[in-house]
């Protein structure tokens, strides 16, 4: 069974989030310790742990956290510009949350992705 996270109590407002969005399969908070002037979580309701779980079934609720990504952007003014989007994976990924979520960053030059 997939243990919970932080996020499975923001998604059900059990915990205070400052959530931008939220429908039946992702919810989108911003990040408590942002790396960018807009720095927001989209993250899916159910909680799958890892990119390595997702199935064909988690499908709608993946594409979901796209569109989701591009209307807060939109909505963040940083459309335009630019944003990075980046879903990590793992240890070695730089994961810390075991829920599966995509970062939404922007609102400044990031510069190249580096390692
Ligand atoms: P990751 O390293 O990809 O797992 O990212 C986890 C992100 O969750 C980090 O950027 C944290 O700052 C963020 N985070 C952790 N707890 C919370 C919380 N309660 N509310 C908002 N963001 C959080």
């Amino acid at each position: 069974m997939t243990e919970e996270t932080i996020f499975s109590k923001i998604v059900r407002r059990e915990i205070p989030a400052e959530i931008l969005y939220q429908d039946d399969l992702v919810t989108s908070f911003r990040d408590i310790r942002p790396k960018a002037p807009s720095h927001i979580l989209i993250v899916t309701n159910i909680p799958i742990p890892t990119v390595n779980d997702i199935t064909a079934d988690h499908e709608a609720g993946l594409g979901r956290l796209f569109t989701v990504a591009a209307k807060i952007a939109r909505q963040e003014g940083i459309a335009e510009k630019g944003y990075r989007l980046i879903v990590n994976c793992n240890h070695h990924g730089g994961q810390e949350v075991f829920h599966l979520h995509m970062h939404l960053l922007g609102g400044k030059p990031l510069g190249p992705l580096v390692t």
